[in-house]
């Protein structure tokens, strides 16, 4: 059996592999043409029986072939080549889910990456004068529009706009937050952490629960740079609470001569047109509040590309621009692409609402929600017969990335109890598959949440889980 193994020179002239290793390159098909016969002798060497005419327990032995083996080589290269970052398909019912990636963006949004990804372009080049330009100017009047601000820049992420922002306006001096506000976002960003790497100390003030006016004002001194509001974009304290209202800071601010930073977190942009946005803070109202500095996500409640974006007075703008920290923190330019163009769907509410699927999903109405867990439920009925009791219930999705935490948006779920198989064995096999579906577990039974599917991806689920329960597709189609 050993010796019917080809040698790797021989498999690498076999039948369709000079061509693959012309499109590939010669190194991937050759390695992965040492591993591959390496692992059919390892396999052999422990399963083959004495006469090596079958396994010890009566399988066939593997079709070591020229034409079969080339056949699994290729297969092996396309697994090796396949990338590791892919699509999959997001049925929690979580909108803004930051480990899939958070916000998906519109199809402005991506044609505008693809046509500059590509070629050259005007990122850093005044067209009219033919001098050096600034790329933060590419965007900087349409955010000033759309925030009400004098002046905006945007970096690679909301933490880095923070960073920068306290790094510029507050590096060796004192600034001065709630303790109701020291939020923790994702693990790993955290205002007591981002200050104290800024430069910046903390001075806290007030409690988890109650912080007054007052508090702020007797924690001011010599050495205060400014006054900074957390929005607690991930949790809300309730019961006992109190806060002082940003235009009360901002009063006490400006009696004081000291400017107001707000980190906004998500931040909806423009209007209050999108139903169940209603208690984000708006960008547009922090500002026109008197906040001097507010920082936001472009992939949050935005629905653009990751970003972070400072807007505000422009004196404050411009020594954020000025810091060598913005260099490092800078945005690249397929971001900048996709990011003007999310914004420029939002210089209409109604044309933002229907094009960014952020937007839209959570705006989806409970009925449309209704029908189409009911039409994936009678697909998945039909699919699976006895394999599983599929049965339609009311249901709550979620904004989710540090965004309207508490909301319980109303939707129908379709829930799956599989007959004969865990619920932790089927949630796998859809991660595991091709394209992988992520579904919400709850006891015994798999819950799929229709808001958060994209078009077409309704019938591509029903599709994946049929395979999840039959993975040798035997499954009767119709
Ligand atoms: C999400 C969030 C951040 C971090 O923003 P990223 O864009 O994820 O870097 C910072 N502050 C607040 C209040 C947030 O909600």
């Amino acid at each position: 059996m050993l010796r019917q193994i080809p040698a790797v020179h021989r498999l690498l002239e076999a039948p369709g592999i000079p061509a693959l290793r012309e499109r590939v390159g010669h190194a991937v098909v050759k390695e992965s043409a040492e591993e591959m016969l390496a692992s059919l002798r390892d396999e052999i060497r422990a399963t083959a029986a004495a006469d090596g005419a079958a396994t010890r327990d009566g399988r066939p032995l593997p079709d070591l072939s020229l034409e079969a083996l080339a056949r699994r080589l290729e297969e092996a290269v396309a697994r090796r080549l396949a990338p590791r970052l892919r699509p999959v398909i997001n049925a929690t019912g979580v909108v803004l889910h930051t480990n899939l990636g958070r916000a998906p963006l519109s199809a402005a949004a991506i044609r505008a990456m693809v046509e500059v990804a590509g070629r050259y372009s005007n990122l850093e080049m005044d067209l009219a004068t033919g001098e050096r330009g600034s790329r933060h100017s590419l965007v900087d009047d349409l955010l000033r529009k759309l925030t009400g601000a004098e002046a905006a820049m945007v970096v690679n992420n909301n933490a880095a706009a923070v960073l920068l922002a306290l790094s510029a306006l507050a590096a060796g001096r004192q600034v001065i937050v709630s303790r109701g506000e020291l939020v923790e976002i994702g693990g790993s960003f955290r205002i007591p952490e981002v200050m104290a790497q800024s430069g910046a100390g903390l001075v806290e003030v007030g409690t988890t629960n109650k912080t007054r006016a007052a508090d702020y004002r007797r924690a001011v001194g010599p050495d205060t740079a400014l006054f900074l509001k957390v929005h607690t974009s991930n949790y809300r304290i309730i019961g006992f609470t109190e806060e002082v209202p940003l235009t009360e800071l901002v009063a006490m601010g400006r009696e004081l001569g000291l400017p107001v930073m707000y980190d906004l977190g998500s931040g909806v942009l423009a209007g209050r047109f999108a139903a169940g946005l209603g208690d984000e803070p708006n960008v547009r109202e922090a500002v026109a509040a008197g906040a001097d500095l507010v920082t936001f996500s472009g992939d949050k409640l935005l629905g653009g590309p990751q970003a972070g974006i400072i807007a505000g007075r422009g004196d404050l703008v411009e020594l954020c621009r000025r810091h060598p920290l913005a260099r490092a923190l800078r945005i690249d330019k397929l971001t900048l692409a996709a990011l003007e163009a999310t914004l420029k769907l939002y210089l209409d509410g109604a044309l933002a609402l229907r094009e960014v699927p952020v937007l839209r999903m959570l705006a989806t109405p409970p009925e449309e929600l209704a029908r189409r867990a009911e039409h994936l439920a009678a697909v998945l009925r039909r699919r699976l017969g006895g394999r599983a009791r599929v049965t339609c219930q009311p249901g709550a999705s979620r904004s989710g990335g540090g965004s309207l935490p508490g909301l319980d948006l109303p939707t129908t779920l379709v829930s799956v109890e599989p007959q004969g198989l865990s619920v932790d064995l089927l949630a796998g096999a859809l991660r595991l598959g091709d394209p992988p579906v992520l579904a919400r577990i709850a006891g015994d039974h798999l819950l799929l949440d229709p808001r958060t599917l994209l078009p077409g991806e309704d019938e591509a689920v029903a599709e994946a889980v049929v395979r999840a329960f039959d993975p040798q597709g035997h499954s009767a189609r119709g």
